[in-house]
This record gives C-alpha cells, structure tokens and sequence, in this order.
C-alpha cells in the first residue's frame, strides 16, 4: 500500500510506503486527507487506518524547483498542439517559442509551448499575429510537480489522480 505525501500547502511531495506514512503520523508530523477505509495498522495499543493521502504540518522546500524541460512542457500543455488543438503523442509533439528565439524569445515557461510539427512549421520565425495563430491559453510556470505524475501507476487511487488533476485545473 502506498501514501501520496502532500505539504502543508497540499503540493504533492513524494509517494511513500505505508511504514513511513504511519511513522508520520503517529509522530504528530502530519494528518490524513482520506485513508483506506478497510486497512488498518494496529499496534498493542491503537489501531490506524492506512492514509491513502497524507499532508504534512510543515511546507516543502523544494515548492519551487520544477524542472524546465520538454516532458515537463507537454505535460502542462496536456499533449495538445497549442495552435490546432490537436492532441498527440509525445513524439510527435515539439516546442514552440511564442515569441521565435531568432527574434530575442526566451526559453521559459511563459514562451515555449507544445506544437505539432505542422503548425510549428507554420509558425516558422513568425509572431503570432504575424502567422494568423493563437494560443490555446497562457503559457505560464506549473505550480504542481509532473515529476510525481510520472511516478504514479495505473492501479494508485483514483483520488490521486483526480486531486492531480484538479491541481492542474488550478495552475
Ligand atoms: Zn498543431
């Protein structure tokens, strides 16, 4: 049984075993959001039920080191082409400067977006107005963390994948 550790600000910090999740919570670091309602742990004294989701008292440092990357990109921008509104595969996906590199664009969160090669090649060394193209919505830096989505597995709860992704609905 595995816990998904939030911080106090309700991040998401790690995905952990259920010995470290009870340790936390019988030392008075951290409370459950929702447990397993039919597993419990149970040692001479007290029974527990196993937290399915766990959040910290405390806030985690690391908040705001999430790594620019292409994965990281497509992964906020959900697999979909920012232009046509196409999903795709990764592979079939590259990044976009908004405002063309060639042209003093930057590599940000706030200028580089998923694009499929067609509207890419489009788009060229273009501005927006300039290639008729608008932007799906804002590109801006993710506040949840992708590097956990990936650790996540098919059979982890539901609730873990819904609170990503009402998590990402709020970035
Ligand atoms: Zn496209």
């Amino acid at each position: 049984m595995r816990t998904l550790l939030l911080d106090s600000s309700y991040y998401p910090v790690e995905v952990i075993n259920w010995k470290r999740a009870i340790i936390l919570l019988i030392t008075g670091r951290a409370e459950a959001v929702t447990d397993y309602s039919s597993t419990f742990i149970r040692s001479t004294h007290d029974a527990f039920k196993l937290p399915k989701i766990l959040r910290l008292f405390s806030l985690h440092k690391a908040k705001k080191s999430i790594k620019f990357c292409r994965f990281n990109v497509l992964y906020r921008d959900d697999f979909i082409c920012q232009y046509c509104h196409g999903k795709f595969h990764p592979k079939d996906l590259t990044l976009d400067h908004v405002i063309p590199t060639s042209r003093g664009g930057r590599n940000t969160w706030e200028n580089v977006v998923a694009a499929c090669s067609k509207c890419n090649g489009k788009k060229g060394n273009k501005l927006l107005k300039e290639a008729g193209l608008k932007l799906n919505k804002v590109p801006k830096k993710p506040n949840w963390s992708p590097q956990i989505i990936l650790k996540l597995r098919q059979d982890d709860p539901d609730e873990w994948h819904e609170w990503f992704r009402s998590k990402k609905v709020a970035a």
